[in-house]
């Protein structure tokens, strides 16, 4: 029996503790976690992400604030804009939604942001930090496979891994939490993994899929991972969303994963939507709360 793990229920479930936790938090009088979330011209999926952020900060009790800037801003001031919010003690968390504008570079963007209010896990000394095993801020989409992963009592120990996908944002933090050691400041989950990209031949995608207990697609490729490719039992994790014009000229969301055709093959799988998405939301939340802790102990030791 195929399990369809509910990313939905999962959220919700994640969204319900860090809301308890938040009360206690603000009962034993700290003000509420604050989220400050930067918005560059209008693309409408980076709106409808903000959006869903917004939505789920009122749900678990933090405070948020979408700040919405024309696509003409220079990079110079969207970094002022930044360093605003990074020596504003009343703010937890800052991000800026991806992509920006082609005049500005993305690096230097997540490389303004406070690293101890970097929510997203961009910034370079988070990334080095996760790089070596060390706590920090984790990208939410990375976060949310692993978190997905614990609470749907997958196996990774000794395990082999295929994650399709070699983004910074996503595919290699995936990977590299994977891959690690349990023992870790950060703890990772002792699998094997291979980490396949655009220039993995289709052939040998194919073959190492076959041999995975574990896979996670994070390409926006659509149909990439076909059940042929799929070993019996495996478990099988979608993190792509591609928007897609349905006959009736409706939108709709799919992912990289024949989901039909794989759901009769794997042990386990995820939709789109209502998989690793909504998961992705929940865990920005859970950063947010966790940067807010991080700020007021930092201050609590200052002022002794
Ligand atoms: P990206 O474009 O930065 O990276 C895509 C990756 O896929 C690249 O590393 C590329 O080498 C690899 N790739 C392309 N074709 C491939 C192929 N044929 N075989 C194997 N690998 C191939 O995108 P991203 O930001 O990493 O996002 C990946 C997907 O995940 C997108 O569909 C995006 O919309 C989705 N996404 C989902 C969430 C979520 O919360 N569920 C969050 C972020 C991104």
């Amino acid at each position: 029996q195929t399990r369809v793990l509910d990313g939905k229920r999962i959220a919700e479930q994640i969204q319900n503790e860090i809301k308890e936790e938040i009360c206690k938090w603000v009962d034993r009088g700290h003000r509420k976690p604050c989220l400050k979330a930067i918005l560059v011209g209008d693309d409408p999926a980076s709106k409808t992400y903000v959006g869903k952020k917004m939505i789920a900060s009122e749900s678990v009790g933090v405070d948020s604030e979408a700040i919405r800037l024309p696509s003409s801003i220079s990079e110079d001031d969207l970094i002022e804009k930044i360093k605003q919010l990074n020596s504003d003690d009343s703010v937890d968390g800052i991000l800026v939604q991806l992509p920006l504008p082609e005049h500005v570079s993305e690096r230097n963007v997540c490389n303004a942001v406070d690293p101890h209010k970097d929510v997203d896990g961009f910034h370079v000394t988070n990334v080095g930090r996760l790089t070596l095993n060390m706590d920090s801020f984790i990208p939410c989409t990375a976060l949310a496979v692993i978190e997905l992963i614990k609470r749907s009592q997958i196996e990774t120990f000794g395990k082999n891994v295929v994650v399709c996908g070699r983004s910074k944002n996503v595919g290699l933090p995936i990977s590299l939490i994977l891959h690690s050691d349990a023992r870790n400041e950060c703890p990772g989950m002792e699998a094997t993994v291979v980490l396949c990209h655009r220039h993995t031949p289709p052939e040998q995608l194919e073959i190492y899929a076959k041999t995975a207990d574990i896979i996670i697609s994070a390409t926006g490729v659509v149909g990439l991972i076909k059940p042929h490719m799929v070993k019996p039992g495996a478990c099988v994790i979608d993190v792509g969303i591609t928007r897609v014009k349905t006959p009736e000229g409706k939108t709709k969301l799919v992912g990289d994963v024949e989901f039909e055709g794989v759901r009769k093959v794997a042990g386990a799988i995820t939709p789109v939507p209502g998989g690793v998405g909504p998961i992705t939301v929940a865990m920005l939340m859970s950063n947010t709360f966790k940067a807010a802790r991080n700020l007021a102990a930092t201050k609590a030791t200052e002022q002794q």
